[in-house]
């Protein structure tokens, strides 16, 4: 087969490049007989920094047939490298590896406390043993999950076990991402240091700048967080109960101001069907992002965030190309030209 070729104007710099797939590696010397397989704008391809593969419906066993096909949808999207921040269960050794799946980082099962979170999925260690959970997770897969809050008036991971959690899972060469979507729960995580708050619904917008100087993450799952806000506003009763609303109504707000004070922002989608990771950048868009940090946060920046660098000599293999600039033409997103994961060209 061929050697892979794309040759265009590489984001973030819109820098020329022509560049040759020799393997899982881009490189810039030309190799005899490529096939030039797409010419346009080029980004390392996209990131969903927070997708849950594999599973229909909260509490289901993680599922194989589906895992393949949410990860193939993924990647007819745009997306080769995606963070999962829990999963139903250990993926199987293919995932992240074989010509259906992106590059993948996963968390292994959420860890949740005692009578909260999806019945049937995560783990419930007593608060105590969080901490140890949380990097023995870290050591097997680079992240963990802690999920630490969850309804009105539920229990809070006290700060000092979450603070704990993340000296533990440093010193085991991870990182540690939380689920937050109460005020509170932000705070701790904040005070407590974590390295990715997912949601941050309710987050007090004046620990932006304290998340941006000791370089905590926010991914909004803003798209998400609109699409239920919609669905709670239409049924009164639920709305008028409901904690919810105050602070999905100014998600969009609170995104914009983190991107504002220069904070990591992470795009990820959270939702089923997987693939909408377009919609996430027109969220952001939406909310009042630029739509160059837009797509920053569901490219090169989440892959720097991740650890792997952009369309460089030496780097990994993976691009999406566009016709045009998806910057000012956000519809680009929604019909590249051409996906590229290890050096491959994905099917579509
Ligand atoms: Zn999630």
């Amino acid at each position: 087969m061929a050697v892979l070729r794309i040759r265009g104007l590489a984001l973030p710099e819109g820098d020329p490049v022509d560049l040759y797939a020799d393997g899982d590696r881009w490189t810039s010397d030309p190799v005899p007989g490529a096939d030039l397989v797409a010419e346009g704008w080029i980004l390392p391809g996209l990131v969903d920094a927070h997708t849950h593969p594999g599973a229909n419906t909260p509490g289901d066993p993680l599922d194989d047939g589906i895992l393949r096909d949410d990860l193939r949808a993924h990647l007819e999207s745009g997306v080769t490298l995606i963070r999962s921040p829990g999963l139903a269960d250990d993926p199987p050794d293919w995932f992240g590896r074989s010509d259906d799946s992106p590059r993948a980082f996963h968390a292994g099962r959420w860890i949740a406390q005692h009578g909260q979170f999806a019945p049937g999925w995560g783990r419930r260690p007593d608060p105590a043993d969080l901490p140890a959970v949380a990097a023995e997770q870290a050591a097997r897969t680079g992240w963990a999950k802690i999920v630490i809050d969850w309804k009105a008036g539920d229990d809070i991971v006290p700060v000092e076990i979450l603070r704990e959690a993340v000296t533990r899972v440093h010193a085991a060469g991870g990182r540690l991402a939380v689920h937050s979507q109460h005020g509170a729960g932000g705070a701790v995580a904040v005070e407590a240091g974590v390295d990715s708050i997912e949601h941050g619904m309710g987050l007090d917008p004046a620990l932006l700048s304290r998340m941006a100087e000791q370089g905590t993450a926010l991914t909004p799952t803003l798209a998400a967080i609109t699409g239920s806000l919609a669905r709670t506003l239409a049924n009164p009763d639920r709305a008028r109960t409901s904690w919810y609303v105050p602070g999905a109504s100014v998600h969009a707000r609170l995104t914009a101001a983190a991107v504002e004070a220069g904070v990591t922002v992470l795009a990820g989608t959270d939702t089923r069907p997987h693939g909408g990771i377009a919609q996430e950048i027109r969220a952001l868009v939406t909310a009042g992002v630029t739509p160059h940090r837009a797509i920053a946060a569901a490219s090169w920046a989440a892959r720097a965030y991740l650890g792997l660098p952009g369309l460089l000599d030496g780097a990994p293999a993976d691009a999406v190309v566009y016709a045009a600039d998806p910057r000012t033409d956000l519809s680009q997103l929604d019909k590249p030209s051409a996906v590229i994961v290890r050096g491959k060209r994905v099917a579509r």
